[in-house]
């Protein structure tokens, strides 16, 4: 007879099993098997489980499972602060929020970094490099890849669900509560470089006639040399955040 361990999924733990309707899934197991291998053999990056309790007692990702565990795993929650808590297995981000993104994120990329989050994404990062990038530089790393967040050496990683980006961006804000973060125009889309104030007259024979006559607060990418200016293509960013904290004070 083998070994079976019992284990109920809350809230979004959820979204990695195929079959959603089931309740406690029964796990089996042979040889000394820890929690974390249990969790991610079933999908489950360590990254996206933040408490786990066995009868009533709070264990960690080492925990050798025992034939006949039953075994609670949550994630974070939205409304439920457990992240503070002092039985939390994985603290609170301590750091100002920063990300780096694999390559199928561009559009989310972009987003995070017109709200001015500093956020590293290149085409050609593989796996590993991004692994090891987001560890050194505590950077969170966001990624629709299970595999890459079951990587050991990542410390802070997020599982995007949503297939389009603005959806994702609205995952990300709720996730990292980013809302009091959000310094929108301060950060240069295509390369995230900070951007500089530049004077209209230095710039002016760059400008588009239209341009040139409705606006007059410019900023530069000291990298890639753009010209930026606050003008309708914000609007679209500016109504995503509004519906976004009209949901926030919803609780959604
Ligand atoms: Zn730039």
């Amino acid at each position: 007879m083998g070994k079976k361990v019992y284990l109920r999924l809350f809230g979004e733990l959820n979204h990695f099993f195929k079959s959603k309707n089931k309740k406690v899934r029964e796990i089996s197991f042979k040889n000394r098997q820890t929690i974390k291998d249990i969790l991610e053999g079933e999908g489950i990056p360590h990254t996206e489980v933040y408490l786990l309790i066995k009868e009533n007692f709070v264990i960690d990702f080492n925990y050798l499972v025992s034939d006949g565990d039953q075994i609670s795993a949550y994630p974070v929650f939205r409304k439920l602060d457990i992240e503070s808590s002092q039985q939390t297995i994985r603290k609170k981000y301590p750091y100002q929020p920063k990300f780096i993104a694999d390559a199928h994120l561009g559009k989310l990329v972009n987003y995070l970094r017109i709200l001015g989050f500093d956020t590293l994404y290149y085409n050609d990062y593989g796996d590993k490099y991004l692994a090891e990038k987001s560890s050194q530089e505590n950077r969170m790393l966001l990624t629709r890849d299970h595999g890459l967040l079951m990587r050991k050496v990542v410390k802070y990683g997020y599982f995007i669900r949503a297939d389009k980006p603005h959806q994702q961006l609205k995952e990300v804000i709720f996730r990292y509560k980013l809302l009091k973060y959000i310094k929108k125009s301060s950060r240069c889309p295509k390369c995230n470089h900070l951007l500089k104030r530049v004077e209209k007259k230095d710039i002016i024979d760059l400008l588009e006639p239209k341009t040139k006559k409705y606006y007059n607060k410019f900023y530069i990418c000291p990298n890639c040399r753009q010209i930026y200016w606050k003008g309708s293509h914000l609007d679209k960013i500016n109504n995503l955040i509004k519906e976004i904290k009209g949901e926030y004070k919803n609780g959604l």
